[in-house]
């Protein structure tokens, strides 16, 4: 049996995670509207409501929101913190075979690439997942053999792209009865250190579809899917045996924020409205599991209604684990995207 942080009734986990101010916006004298309170509960002011008010105690207290949810990291908890409390949880049920999805989700600037990926000297969840994930296979390897294979893709305007090779081709989302939902021609890598997958990740997020908006320089509009699959066989047998196989995929989603923020027209607005309906796409797919967990039912889950949840349908819901982790920023710019950010992270959790 194996032990994990998760409850029998629940394999979906919501996690919160704050970022500090940046140099540039305390520069420019942002101030904070996001504060934590007791480990679990998210605090957000309205700005407006704060400025007008010269001291905290005669604030309008009806304009505050408060959140609580399974785990709420606030702004000085670093990456390891972050890897503890969520994904090294899930490593156990992946070398046995089981299926696990963990998403960053938010708006762009809130931190999902930094969570995701991290940087070179301070790398994210998908590195300290696979450094941990080889270093419990080699524990285990005296009876078993492993191998760890890596795979990196994204989704943009519904089009899948390898991210491993330099291509523009769009590849082909297949179901069949021998290989299951799998991408037609993508990459597969085997990995034999961590090292190794770093400099993947960050040859593949180079590689992702990027471009100027009125926002953000590098505002991202793309899903960028890690997955990793670990193959078991047990050495001694032979070598027609079926092999054990667990994935895990890893998201750094598209930015959430809403499509008319960005005041673009034609093209960017398209792709905006793509964006929402993947993520709308993966909001509805969650919280019909969400749903049918609490109340014991068996209602449909919508799988097909976007690329991303299709590619993912093995790896939501029924026995695999699922962990969403809702980057938010504390600055008061970002008022109505934290709010939205809290309120889909809300509609996702079980308690
Ligand atoms: P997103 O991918 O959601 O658009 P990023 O991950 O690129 O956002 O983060 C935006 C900026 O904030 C980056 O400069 C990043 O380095 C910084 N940042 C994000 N999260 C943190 C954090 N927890 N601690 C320190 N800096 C952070
Ligand atoms: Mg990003």
């Amino acid at each position: 049996e194996v032990t994990q942080n998760f409850s029998k009734q629940s394999n979906i986990k919501v996690a919160v995670r704050l970022r500090p101010l940046g140099e540039k916006e305390i520069d420019e004298d942002h101030f904070e509207i996001v504060q934590i309170l007791e480990d679990k509960v998210v605090l957000l002011r309205d700005p407006l409501e704060m400025m007008n008010q010269k001291d905290f105690l005669s604030m309008n207290r009806s304009k505050e929101k408060r959140f609580a949810f399974d785990t709420v990291f606030d702004k000085d908890s670093g990456q390891v913190e972050i890897f503890n409390n969520t994904t090294k949880t899930l490593i156990d049920g992946i070398i046995e075979g089981y299926n696990a999805t963990v998403f960053a989700y938010g708006a762009t600037g809130a931190g999902k690439t930094y969570t995701m990926i991290g940087k070179e000297h301070d790398p994210g969840l998908m590195f300290l997942t696979i450094k941990e994930l080889f270093e419990r296979v080699a524990k285990t390897q005296s009876d078993k053999s492993y191998q760890i294979k890596v795979s990196f893709l994204e989704i943009y305007n519904e089009m899948i792209r390898d991210l491993l090779i330099i291509t523009n081709e769009v590849l082909e989302l297949r179901e069949d009865s021998t290989e299951g939902i799998h991408v037609a021609g993508l990459t597969v890598i085997d990995v034999d250190s961590p090292e190794e997958v770093m400099d993947l990740l960050f040859f593949g997020n180079a590689n992702r579809t990027q471009e100027a908006t009125n926002v953000n320089a590098t505002s991202s509009r793309s899903h960028a899917v890690l997955e990793i699959q670990v193959e078991q066989k047990n050495k001694s047998e032979d070598v027609n045996e079926d092999i054990n196989i667990g994935k895990l995929s890893m998201i750094d989603l598209a930015g959430s924020e809403r499509a008319a923020r960005t005041h673009n027209r034609g093209i960017r607005m398209v792709e905006g409205a793509m964006i929402n309906r993947s993520l709308l796409s993966l909001g509805n797919c969650i919280n019909a599991l969400v749903e049918n967990m609490k109340n014991g039912r068996n209602q449909h889950i919508p799988y097909r209604d976007s690329k991303l949840t299709r590619l993912l349908k093995d790896s939501l819901g029924g026995n695999s684990r699922t962990v969403m982790i809702a980057n938010i920023s504390p600055s008061n710019l970002c008022y109505e995207d934290t709010s939205g950010t809290l309120k889909y992270a809300n509609r996702a959790k079980n308690i």
